[in-house]
C-alpha cells in the first residue's frame, strides 16, 4: 500500500503514520524527520536544510525530491509506505508520479487531514510543553513565529495538492479534530475499498 498524508503542521500526521506503519507493516517516510536526520549528521543536504527550516520555510524541491527518490528505493519501502510531508508542492507532487510511473507503481490514496487552523497553535504548543516536561530536545521551528511561516508556506503550496488528487480521484478526507483513536479507525475505514482492491489484485 502506497500512500500520503495530507495536512498543516500539527495536524497529526507523523501520529497517524505511525499507527498507519504499526497496522500494514508499511514504512514512514517522514521527509522532516529525514531532513532532521540530515541535520543531525551535517552532512551537505542538512548544511543547506538548517536554517530554513528553523525559519519555517520549505527545502528546495530538487533537494527533497532527491531524498525520497533514494528512500523509495530502500528493500523496506517495497512493502508500500506512507509518505509524511511530502509532497508538499506541485512540483513536489508531479516529480513522484514520475518516480512512481517510472517504476510502474501507483499511489493507493491520498489521505487528507482537515483541521481547523485555529487549533493547530495550540496543539504545537502542547507537544512543546511535553517535550520539555520530558527534558527532550524541542523542534527549532516549534515556535509562533515560524509556526505563522509554516502555515503560510501550507496555505500558498501545499493546500493546492488537495485539489490536484482530488481531480485524480485519490483524495480521501477524514477529519482530524477527532481524538486519534477515532480519526485512525476512519482511516481504516475509508481504506477499506484499497484492502479490497490489494486483495482481489493478489
Ligand atoms: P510539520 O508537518 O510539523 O510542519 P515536518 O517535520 O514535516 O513538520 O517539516 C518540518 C520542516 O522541514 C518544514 O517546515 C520544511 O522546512 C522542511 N520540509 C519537510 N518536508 C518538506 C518538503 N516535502 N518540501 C520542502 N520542505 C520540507
Amino acid at each position: 500500500m502506497r500512500l500520503i498524508l495530507l495536512g498543516p503542521p500539527g495536524a497529526g500526521k507523523g501520529t497517524q503514520a505511525q499507527l498507519l506503519v504499526q497496522k500494514h507493516g508499511i514504512v514512514q517516510l517522514s521527509t522532516g524527520d529525514m531532513l532532521r536526520a540530515a541535520i543531525a549528521a551535517g552532512t551537505p543536504v542538512g548544511q543547506k536544510a538548517k536554517d530554513i527550516m528553523a525559519r519555517g520555510d520549505l527545502v528546495s524541491d530538487d533537494v527533497v525530491v532527491a531524498i525520497v527518490a533514494d528512500r523509495i528505493d530502500q528493500p523496506d519501502a517495497q512493502n508500500g509506505f506512507v509518505l509524511d510531508g511530502f509532497p508538499r508542492t506541485v512540483p513536489q507532487a508531479e516529480a513522484l508520479d514520475r518516480l512512481l510511473a517510472d517504476k510502474g507503481l501507483k499511489l493507493d490514496a491520498v489521505i487528507q487531514l482537515a483541521v481547523d487552523e485555529g487549533i493547530l497553535l495550540k496543539r504545537i504548543e502542547n507537544r512543546v510543553a511535553e517535550l520539555k516536561r520530558k527534558g527532550e530536545p524541542v523542534r527549532p521551528d516549534d515556535n509562533p513565529e515560524s509556526l505563522k511561516i509554516r502555515l503560510e508556506a501550507y496555505r500558498r503550496q501545499t493546500a493546492p495538492l488537495i485539489d490536484y488528487y482530488g481531480k485524480r480521484g485519490i483524495l480521501r478526507t477524514v477529519d482530524g479534530m477527532a481524538p486519534v483513536q477515532e480519526v485512525s479507525a476512519e482511516i481504516e475505514r475509508v481504506l477499506g475499498p484499497v484492502h479490497e482492491k490489494g486483495v482481489a489484485r493478489g
